[in-house]
């Protein structure tokens, strides 16, 4: 197994391995600036199981932050770099803010159901199990609403990339952005499956917290008890993934990858290089091209076609808005002259079909998209 590891940034990724990381930004004009710095090597006793995981947690925390700064300055979203003052102070607020939403919150919640259903007091297990679940929740409900953001969905993109180039390197194939296309967005060593592990061991270690503590007695050892459950958990990751065939194994990391489904996205078409798809898309006249998806699924049943065992029986549309916004930004942004509407059957919907014709964008839309003129004239 390898130690390659990594992080989304802004407007890139983060890749570490052995002694070092390197942060990959692609600044406003399109570049891509490299960063390459060293990593302190740990003293032995800093390696020992359980305490490497604590140790290899705050190490990351470090080293995200310095190729987080990097890369808001890199990709032009900060002008300046902020102040030592102003991350620590960044850092302590996050500190607090996760403290109060992943321990304080669950824990005071699981209080006042204890109130209102005397079951959830009878056990420390039943109690730290809506805990555990409270827990979850929040964190769900977190990551739902950061992804909302669209700078968020870019960087879970980028996530989903760099598990992609993790998992092209860890075949041994060669590096390149097509070998790495054709890899998963998940990955069972990502610091998201290492955060469920976390919240669901927590549930077992916080059962042997008396039920009968007073609560600000179990909000302490709650917090003292999190490196060994941080230990613990870097352990299990560590571990699963070299034995991801053992059935077991693969049962526990299951949450994990379910989890990425939601932290990690593919890539944009910014995020790539169109430009090396465009020149080999030449499929018009030699005008740069792309294909878009528009709807998914079909409403008929021929019987020698395989789209409802693929795409379902619901037919779903991007309405036209979205359409009209994606051509744009190809024409605009990547030059694209030729749009492929690679749609079952993109001329079914005919109010959205006039919508899209209708639009002043549709004047500049390519007059050789296949839908549109077969479907329409
Ligand atoms: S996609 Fe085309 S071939 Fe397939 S069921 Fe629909 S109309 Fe028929």
């Amino acid at each position: 197994m390898s130690d390659i590891g990594g992080q989304a940034v802004i407007e890139g990724v983060m890749m570490r391995s052995g002694n070092f990381y390197t942060v990959a930004v692609r600044t406003p004009d399109k570049d891509i600036v490299l960063k390459k710095e060293n990593i302190r090597e740990l003293a032995r006793p800093l390696k020992w199981p359980l305490l490497r995981g604590v140790v290899a947690l705050f190490q990351a925390l470090s080293i995200g932050i310095k190729a987080l700064v990097y890369s808001a300055e890199a990709s032009g979203h900060e002008e300046e770099k902020p102040s030592s003052l102003s991350m620590f102070l960044t850092v302590v607020l996050a500190a607090v803010i996760g403290i109060g939403l992943f321990l304080l919150l669950p824990l005071y919640g699981t209080k006042l159901m204890g109130i209102l259903f005397k079951s959830v007091n009878e056990s420390s297990l039943i109690f730290n199990l809506v805990d555990g679940v409270l827990r979850v929740i929040v964190f769900l409900v977190y990551i739902l609403s950061i992804s909302m953001s669209k700078e968020i969905r870019r960087v879970f993109q980028y996530h989903g990339a760099e598990h992609k180039v993790v998992h092209a390197f860890e075949a041994g194939v060669e590096l390149t952005p097509e070998n790495a296309d054709k890899y998963s967005t998940l990955h069972p060593r990502c610091g998201t499956s290492f955060l469920i592990m976390v919240m669901l061991l927590s549930v077992l270690v916080f059962s042997l917290i008396p039920k009968d503590w007073p609560f600000i007695d179990k909000f302490l050892s709650r917090f003292v008890l999190m490196p060994l459950i941080a230990g613990m958990s870097y352990e299990f990751i560590k571990f699963s993934s070299k034995k991801l065939d053992h059935p077991f194994v693969r049962v526990m990391a299951m949450p994990g990858l379910w989890l990425q489904k939601l932290t990690t996205g593919i890539p944009s078409r910014d995020q790539i290089d169109l430009g090396h798809y465009t020149t080999r898309l030449n499929l018009h006249k030699g005008r740069p091209s792309a294909a878009l998806l528009t709807s998914r699924g079909c409403p008929y049943g021929c019987n020698f076609c395989q789209s409802k065992q693929i795409l379902g029986h619901r037919i779903r549309f991007h309405s036209a808005d979205y359409v009209l916004a994606e051509i744009e930004e190809l024409y605009h942004r990547h030059g694209v002259r030729y749009v492929y509407f690679s749609d079952d059957v993109f001329t079914v919907n005919r109010p959205r079909l006039v919508q899209i014709n209708n639009t002043p964008q549709a004047l500049w839309a390519p007059p050789y998209c296949a839908g549109i003129w077969d479907g329409v004239r």
